[in-house]
């Protein structure tokens, strides 16, 4: 051992024995903090289960194994949809999910996800870095126990797998789909059952007949899943997941436990991961997408005007009904919404019209 690291892990020792006396929750050896952090998705999923491991490892790497961070997938610790009572009540110290499951704790956590007819990425980015989305959603989950961060997107998601063609709303009614969050209850209010099944119950579900269609992500984590060999309607774009950002939530008492340097290790970690995933799924979507299509044969069709717009208008409907859970609720959609009209009207102008400009030249 040089001298150096031999210092560093003497100081580390030192700091351990001080912070022991004083920390009840993670275990703590020989200077190193041990975190559980449980998550949504199945053992090493493409994007969301990998990407939960990066942030693990980042943490880990980045704090020089002060906060070792151990990863436990969805069943491992706690089933998927029990990762947050789990962090909240400090059986785990951290998850990585996205935000709407808990939707049956708090509906406004649908916008710290995803909300039909809402923000893309990029948009939401800007909501919870510069806008007032970061602050607003801390509110939130401290009534929880919980501190957010923003760690992964997966974009925009397509519409889903479907047996039959949807060619009117007619063809929603009576339609088994697995659609989390509120584009589940839009879909009840066009006639369909909506059921929020995690990952890894999607397909035996599609398989059996258990359900008629399902959403997930997009090409490259659906190709995963192998939609393609139960369903062959591949519908876009999705309404309901315009840009999905995915969270680590960490215990309260855990992360206010953390020194000033430590949050900052883990807020850079998340951050990094944030962006790592969107590029990760931009560039495997194209890909997964041509696979599909020409390998599996895939069909794909886009919903029509016809039944997106009235998706849509159910759509503004069911976020606006979200506004009316308390006051905290209404300055989420309240800010939400100022902030999709403030970055939308200039997305438009800048990356829409060139998107648009750039397709009828070059197609
Ligand atoms: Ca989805």
């Amino acid at each position: 051992m040089d001298r150096r690291s031999f210092l560093k892990k003497a100081g580390l020792a030192a700091g351990a024995t001080a912070s022991a006396a004083t920390l009840a929750a993670p275990a703590v050896a020989q200077g190193k903090r041990e975190l559980k952090m449980v998550t949504t998705w199945p053992k090493n999923f493409p994007g969301l289960g990998t990407g939960a491991q990066r942030v693990a490892d980042r943490i880990t790497q980045a704090s020089d194994g002060k906060l070792t961070v151990k990863l436990f997938a969805a069943g491992e610790l706690v089933p998927p949809f029990e990762s947050f009572d789990a962090v909240s009540s400090g059986t785990a110290d951290m998850y990585h999910a996205a935000e709407y499951y808990w939707q049956g704790k708090h509906k406004a956590f649908n916008f710290f996800t995803a909300v039909p007819m809402g923000l893309t990425a990029n948009e939401l980015d800007a909501w919870i870095n510069i806008g007032e989305g970061q602050a607003l959603w801390d509110e939130l989950a401290a009534k929880f126990n919980i501190k957010p961060l923003m760690a992964g997107n997966t974009g925009l998601q397509m519409g889903g797998w479907f047996n039959k063609e949807i060619n009117s709303l007619e063809d929603l009614k009576g339609l088994k789909m697995r659609m989390p969050g509120l584009g589940g209850e839009v879909l009840r209010r066009l006639g369909a059952t909506a059921v929020a099944l995690p990952g890894g119950e999607i397909f035996p579900a599609l398989q059996s007949g258990a359900i008629d269609a399902t959403e997930w992500v997009g090409p490259w984590n659906d190709l995963a899943f192998g939609f393609y060999k139960v369903a062959k309607f591949y519908y876009y774009p999705g309404f309901h997941e315009p840009g999905s950002g995915l969270a680590v939530g960490t215990n309260k008492d855990v992360w206010d436990s953390f020194s000033k340097e430590e949050q900052e290790v883990v807020k850079s970690a998340c951050l990094a991961e944030n962006n790592y995933m969107y590029s990760e799924f931009n560039y495997n979507n194209g890909a997964a997408l041509e696979t599909l299509l020409t390998k599996h044969k895939v069909q794909l069709r886009k919903f029509s005007d016809d039944v997106f717009d009235a998706i849509a208008g159910v759509s503004e409907e069911v976020v606006r009904e979200v506004a009316g859970t308390d006051e905290l609720s209404k300055r989420i959609y309240d800010s939400y919404i100022k902030a999709r009209k403030d970055i939308g009207g200039w997305g438009k102008i800048a990356e829409g019209s060139y998107l648009e400009n750039r397709e009828r030249v070059i197609g």
